[in-house]
């Protein structure tokens, strides 16, 4: 099958034509003219042959391209590109359309470049639209090695422990508990538009395992409340997080009771702990907390019927962590939900209380409506809920660093 490779630019076209990227390497040049497509200019890469050594496959949702020896592998759909076990966004989604891929032009600019170990610079054009890659000779970074070494890849140092995680900026080791919400003998909600026998049970195991994924392949280490369909108490869940915990995030799925707008409502929302501010906010808390009466009682930390006082001062402490928390996490998730932002929320939730670390709850979309219900129990919808929440965790945890080295300078120095 012969596949096109046309780049996308996302941002709005400020002139319509006479755009190219341009294509530099020693063995040659290839200009790309550019058109538009779906509202943006598209670049058109036809020709990407020879200059290049160039390939494209497609397979089902893949999307494989080899560039210069290195295996850059899309999910159409998805905001991301992974190369050599890293992961990077992308500003936009690959897709196809008559027969032709079309990749984001910020992967051209900004991820090969990355990935493929300084041998390419992106140099914008003036206008800023477009620009060139420009492929460097190799002997400038080669030539100091001896003659006989091989030709592999560039030696590098080895890295300090302090150095950051070239994938995520990361410093330190970091540890995050995924609560993959209800289990066993309590099904979650029942799935309005979840294909027939799938409950909310099922797409927080599978959305919990994508995440711990996503976080292991970012360098950190992820434990499962329950990587089986079992039921764990409330009280039991939050308490896994903590020495080496550094947050709690319990996943979920929001369904609205029966009524006229009940199929309406959808979009993602990311709760942290604290009293239920609105009918809506403790409509969701009630709902959850209602696998209490699954549970065995036998927790001595369920003191009362439901979670909604604070009842402990280490909690308090972390509100402020926790609200940090579920914004980044909100903003990261938003950006690839398609029933839209519903924003950070508090409430009172059992699950949250007993966490002795920043700890929130992702409500990852309504299972009562349509669009919602068919992106939470797709493969690729799950991949990108687990992925956006794991970018968001990465974002918080940066932030905490950077606390920590203000609060600290002078350790271990
Ligand atoms: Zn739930």
């Amino acid at each position: 099958m012969s596949v096109l490779l046309w780049l996308v630019l996302v941002t709005a076209p400020r002139a319509p034509a006479a755009q190219a990227v341009l294509i530099t390497t020693p063995r040659g040049e290839t200009s790309v003219p550019v058109t538009t497509e779906r509202r943006t200019a598209a670049v058109a890469a036809p020709r990407l042959g020879p200059p290049l050594g160039l390939t494209v496959a497609l397979d089902g949702s893949r999307v494989t391209v080899g560039l210069s020896g290195v295996v850059f592998v899309f999910q159409l759909g998805a905001p991301f590109v992974r190369a050599g076990g890293v992961v990077y966004g992308l500003v936009g989604e690959p897709y196809v359309a008559r027969d032709t891929v079309f990749l984001p032009l910020h992967w051209l600019a900004d991820c090969v470049p990355r990935a493929v170990g300084g041998r390419y610079r992106w140099e914008p054009a003036p206008g800023g639209d477009t620009g060139r890659l420009v492929e460097l000779p190799i002997a400038s970074a080669v030539t100091a090695t001896s003659p006989s070494t091989p030709s592999t890849a560039p030696v590098l140092p080895p890295s300090p422990a302090s150095a950051p995680n070239p994938i995520t900026g990361l410093r330190q080791r970091h540890g995050v508990v995924i609560d993959p919400g209800h289990g066993g003998v309590d099904p979650g909600n029942p799935g309005r538009y979840f294909p027939s026998g799938l409950v909310e049970k099922d797409i927080t195991l599978a959305i919990g395992r994508l995440l711990r994924a996503e976080l292991t392949r970012r360098a950190i280490v992820a434990t499962l409340t329950r990587s089986t369909d079992t039921l764990i108490d409330l009280t039991d869940r939050g308490a896994l997080c903590k020495a080496a915990c550094d947050l709690f995030v319990s996943i979920h799925v929001n369904a609205m009771p029966d009524g006229r707008r009940a199929d309406r409502v959808s979009g993602v929302e990311t709760y942290f702990l604290s009293d239920a501010k609105t009918e809506d906010q403790q409509r969701v808390a009630q709902m959850e907390n209602e696998a209490i009466s699954f549970e065995t009682g036998t927790s001595s930390a369920a003191t009362g019927p439901l979670g909604f006082i604070l009842r402990d001062l280490q909690v308090n402490e972390y509100l402020r962590e926790s609200a940090q928390l579920a914004q980044l996490v909100q903003d990261s998730a938003a950006r690839i939900h398609p029933g839209g932002d519903r924003g950070v929320q508090q409430a009172g939730f059992t699950v949250l209380t007993t966490a002795r670390r920043p700890a929130i709850l992702v409500e990852t979309g309504f299972a009562t409506n349509r669009t919602d219900g068919a992106f939470l129990a797709s493969s690729l919808g799950q991949h990108k809920i687990a992925s956006a929440i794991a970018d968001g965790i990465v974002a918080y945890l940066l932030e905490l660093e950077r606390k920590r080295a203000v609060a600290a300078p002078a350790r271990g120095r």
